[in-house]
C-alpha cells in the first residue's frame, strides 16, 4: 500500500509485479515498454537469465560476510573493476551500495589526500551547475542545483559550484591553496542528459593536473558501458589527444545490474591514502551484489556488444530528432535526452496509462530529465524492434498529450 510509504515521490498510478527483458507487467496483467531501465540500473533488462543465475546461485552459497573477513565473489568483482577501469590508471576501489555512498566516500580520499600532502585548509570541492551527486547532506552539498538545497541546512562546507562549460570560471575556482578536488558529471543526467565539452573536460583534467587537484568524475549514471564504452570519461581526450586519466571514479546504478551496489575508484595518487579505519560500509561488497556485477562486467567487456550500445542509441537519436515536438537530442549510446514542446510529466502520465490489453496497447516507460525534457535509457540489451516500437509509442503520445 502506497500510503505506508513516506510521501518522497511523486510516483505515476502504477505496481509491477514482473519484468521479462525490455518489459514489465502491472499487477493487472498490463504491459509497458520499459525506456528508463529503472533509471539506467536494469542495464541488462529484466530477468536476464545470466544475472539470475548467478545471484540464485551465490544466495544458495552465502548472503553476506562482514568486511572482518574476504569473499571469494567480492574479491574477484573488484579485480574485474579495477581491470576494466586499467586503461585510465585506476589502481584500486572501495565497494559501497549506492551512488551518494560512492560520492561520499570519494569526497574523503580527496580530503584526505590533500590534506596528507598539504596540510588543512584544502579542502573545498568544486562541483558543476546543474549536476545531481546524491541525497546525502555532503552530497547534496555537492549537487549544483539549488532545488535541492531548501529545507535541508546547514550543508558540509566546502562546496563551490560553478557554470558547465565556463573554463574562466573553473581557472579561478580550482584555487591550489584552498581546492582538494574538481567533481564533474561527464554527461549530466539528472538535469537532462547534458555531456560536458571535449574542451572544458580537457581543460578542467589539465587544470587539476597542474594544481595537484584530484579529478573526480561521477560515472554513476553515464558509466558501466551506457555510452559504449566502460566509462564516458574515456570518449574525451587531453588537447594532445591522449586519453584522461582520473584520479577518482564512482559508480553505481548499472554496476550491478539492479542489485543495490556502488563503488568508488582510485587511480595512482589515490590509490594508497585510505588505511583501516578511515572508511567502511557494512553492506559494501555484498556477494550477492558482487556476483550480479560480475556478470554485467563480462557482458559489457565485449567489443560488439559495446558497439551495438552505440548502434542502438543511434537509432534513437535518429528516429527521434526529425519529430515536430522534439526540439533537442542530446546523448551517446544508451544515455539520451531531448528537450520537447510539450510538459515532460504528462508524457510519462500518457505512457503509463495507454497500456490496454484489450486493445494490445503497450504502455511505455520514460524518464523525465528537466520540466520540458525527457530521458531515455533503456537496456543495453533492448531489440531492435523494440526501439521502433517505443519511438512508435512516444510519437504517438507526444501529438496526444
Ligand atoms: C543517481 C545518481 C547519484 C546518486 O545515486 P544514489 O544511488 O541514488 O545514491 C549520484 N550521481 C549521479 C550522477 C546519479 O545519476
Amino acid at each position: 500500500m502506497n500510503n505506508a510509504f513516506m510521501n518522497t515521490y511523486k510516483r505515476l498510478p502504477v505496481t509491477f509485479v514482473r519484468g521479462e527483458g525490455s518489459f514489465l507487467f502491472d499487477i493487472n496483467g498490463k504491459k509497458y515498454l520499459d525506456f528508463g531501465s529503472g533509471i539506467a540500473v536494469n542495464c541488462l533488462g529484466h530477468n536476464y537469465p545470466p544475472l539470475v543465475r548467478a545471484v540464485t546461485e551465490q544466495a544458495a552459497k552465502y548472503f553476506h560476510v562482514s568486511n572482518y573477513y574476504s569473499s571469494d565473489v567480492s574479491i574477484s568483482f573488484a579485480e574485474k573493476l579495477v581491470e576494466a577501469a586499467s586503461p585510465l590508471g585506476i589502481k584500486k576501489v572501495f565497494l559501497a551500495n549506492s551512488g551518494a555512498e560512492a560520492n561520499e566516500g570519494a569526497c574523503k580520499l580527496a580530503r584526505k589526500y590533500s590534506l596528507l600532502k598539504y596540510g588543512p585548509g584544502r579542502h573545498k570541492i568544486v562541483t558543476l551547475k546543474g549536476s545531481f551527486h546524491g541525497r546525502t547532506i555532503t552530497t547534496l552539498a555537492a549537487t549544483g542545483q539549488d532545488k535541492f538545497h531548501k529545507d535541508f541546512g546547514p550543508f558540509t562546507e566546502g562546496f563551490l559550484h560553478i557554470e558547465c562549460g565556463d573554463i574562466d570560471a573553473l581557472d579561478k575556482a580550482l584555487d591550489e591553496k584552498t581546492t582538494a578536488g574538481l567533481l564533474i558529471e561527464p554527461i549530466q543526467g539528472e538535469s537532462g542528459i547534458i555531456p560536458q565539452s571535449e574542451e572544458f573536460i580537457a581543460a578542467a583534467a589539465e587544470l587539476c593536473a597542474k594544481r595537484d587537484i584530484l579529478f573526480i568524475v561521477d560515472e554513476i549514471q553515464c558509466g558501466v558501458g551506457r555510452t559504449g564504452t566502460f566509462l564516458a570519461i574515456e570518449q574525451y581526450k587531453d588537447k594532445n589527444g591522449n586519453p584522461i586519466k582520473p584520479d577518482i571514479v564512482t559508480l553505481a546504478k548499472g554496476l550491478a545490474g539492479g542489485v543495490p551496489a556502488g563503488a568508488f575508484l582510485a587511480g595512482e595518487k589515490t590509490s594508497e591514502v585510505l588505511s583501516p579505519g578511515d572508511h567502511g560500509s557494512t553492506f559494501g561488497g555484498n556477494p550477492i551484489a558482487a556476483a550480479a556485477g560480475l556478470v554485467v562486467l563480462k557482458t559489457i567487456q565485449d567489443t560488439e556488444f559495446l558497439s551495438d550500445i552505440v548502434r542502438k542509441g543511434e537509432i534513437i537519436i535518429n528516429g527521434l530528432k526529425n519529430h515536430h515536438l522534439v526540439k533537442e537530442v542530446r546523448g551517446k549510446g544508451l544515455i539520451i535526452g531531448l528537450d520537447i514542446e510539450k510538459e515532460a510529466w504528462d508524457v510519462l502520465e500518457a505512457g503509463i496509462s495507454r497500456a490496454d490489453n484489450s486493445k494490445n496497447q503497450n504502455g511505455l516507460l520514460i524518464l523525465s530529465g528537466g520540466v520540458n525534457t525527457l530521458r531515455v535509457l533503456p537496456a543495453y540489451t533492448i531489440l531492435e524492434s523494440e526501439i521502433d516500437q517505443g519511438l512508435e509509442i512516444l510519437s504517438q503520445v507526444l501529438d496526444e498529450v
